[in-house]
């Protein structure tokens, strides 16, 4: 794509924005509005903004890009909106022409380069940090810091480490490559995306994928030349890298003949959905990004959409499902999970109250805007006490750590788990 591109698509669309009717309707769907009660912080008021700006009536500066980057890009306000506004495509949009227009001081825009461009696509930096964080907590550094609250002295550091994800060794990279055969007879070629961050620290979680689409009659192949998704840097307006990167992942795995490219992240998902978006204009990969789009399936929905393996052993327990914006909201995926759920004997099924309102995690947004994001936390897991689980399941990485964090400090401490791990569990728990 030429550069010249870049200003034609990657801003608000007039006709995105002109859908909104400004009805409000999705005001109380949007948490940073509940936390806040701020106009220019909700849907409706960051799309007058984003229309100031595309009249030329405002300049992006100070208080748009504020009240833009605030945004938790959860999408619970295109479920809310009666009038079909694309919400998620604008809000990525602005962040994009943001990135383009307004330069960031030296330091930010050096972090941004190194955990965009240098960490989060390289699985030799990723095996090397997640190396480093496995063996700070092996050596007990990261449990002696929690209990001693020694990083509290450096400001929201401390609160910041809560969110942390543990690494697990071995990661899931020395799967790349490899192709696991279908228990019995096979049904479906599928490939597999492991994530970036995901290969270090859901390890155990993308192997159990990979077991329990086996034991669903799947072929599964980890595509050695696949890399990071590119969703992280969608959501924070990177889209030449991003584009990069998906550029990546279609050459990996297009032409192959899958069935269905799987992923176990709501979030990637989305975004793995919507390369097409990405790609609007190019001669290359537009048609490509197309096809792409529609092979991507969410674990979930293409388990759900599949006669289902049902030799699965009894797991007594109850648990509470939390909806993952990006699977909810951003893939109108909710029957399925809960579907999965619901087929495992002995699971009893609790439905807390607002299991689609955002827990906070949204990325990365948990670690740059943390206060908003432990005041959202903090409700969530009020909704999850309310039904009191054994168990909280969820279906997005991000999500597991943000409401692991929330367990620890505002619930029982209860194991957080995908679905797919919970199938996995009950696989192993069946007898013949
Ligand atoms: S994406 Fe979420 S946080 Fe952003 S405006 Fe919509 S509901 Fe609010
Ligand atoms: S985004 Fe939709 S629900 Fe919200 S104000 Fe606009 S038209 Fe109404």
């Amino acid at each position: 794509m030429a550069a010249s591109d870049f200003a034609i698509i990657d801003r608000p669309q007039q006709k995105d924005l002109d859908r909104c009717v400004h009805c409000g309707l999705c005001l109380n769907a949007c948490p940073t509005y509940r936390e806040l009660g701020i106009e220019m912080d909700s849907p409706r008021g960051r799309i007058y903004q984003m229309n100031q700006v595309a009249s030329g009536a405002a300049k992006i500066g100070g208080s748009y890009i504020e009240h833009i980057e605030l945004c938790l890009a959860c999408r619970g306000c295109e479920t809310a909106c009666p009038s079909g506004v694309q919400y998620g495509k604008l809000v990525e949009a602005a962040r994009a022409e943001i990135e383009e227009k307004i330069p960031r001081p030296w330091h930010v825009r050096l972090v941004r380069d190194i955990v965009f461009r240098g960490l989060l696509p390289s699985r030799t930096n990723l095996r090397i940090v997640g190396g480093a964080l496995w063996l700070t907590q092996k050596l007990g550094l990261q449990a002696l810091a929690r209990a001693t609250g020694l990083l509290n002295l450096f400001g929201n550091l401390g609160k910041m480490e809560q969110l942390a994800p543990p690494a697990e060794m071995p990661t899931f990279f020395r799967h790349y490559g490899k192709v696991f055969p279908a228990e019995g007879a096979r049904k479906y070629r599928v490939a597999m995306l492991g994530g970036c961050i995901a290969n270090v620290s859901f390890a155990r979680l993308n192997e159990a994928t990979v077991r329990v689409l086996q034991k669903n009659g799947c072929e599964v192949t980890i595509p050695d030349e696949q890399t990071c998704c590119g969703a992280l840097h969608v959501h924070a307006g990177i889209r030449d890298q991003a584009r990069k990167q998906a550029r990546q992942n279609m050459d990996a795995i297009l032409g192959a003949g899958y069935d269905a490219v799987i992923t176990n992240a709501a979030g990637c998902g989305s975004t793995l959905k919507e390369y097409h978006e990405l790609f609007e204009h190019d001669p290359a990969y537009g048609d490509k990004s197309i096809q792409f789009s529609k092979l991507v399936k969410d674990v979930n929905e293409f388990l759900a959409g599949i006669e289902l393996n049902l030799r699965l052993g009894r797991l007594e327990r109850t648990v509470t499902y939390q909806d993952s914006c990006h699977l909810a909201h951003g893939q109108k995926i909710r029957a399925q999970p809960r579907k999965l759920l619901k087929a495992i004997p002995g699971l009893t099924f609790k439905e807390m109250p607002g299991s689609d309102i955002c827990c906070g995690s949204a990325g990365i947004y948990n670690v740059i805007h943390n206060e908003m994001a432990m005041g959202i936390l903090e409700k969530k897991m009020a909704s999850v006490n309310r039904v009191d689980p054994d168990e909280i399941v969820t279906a997005n990485p991000g999500c597991m750590i943000q409401l692991q964090a929330g367990a620890r400090m505002h619930g029982k401490n209860q194991p957080v788990k995908h679905v797919v791990e919970l199938l996995d569990e009950a696989y192993r728990a069946h007898r013949a």
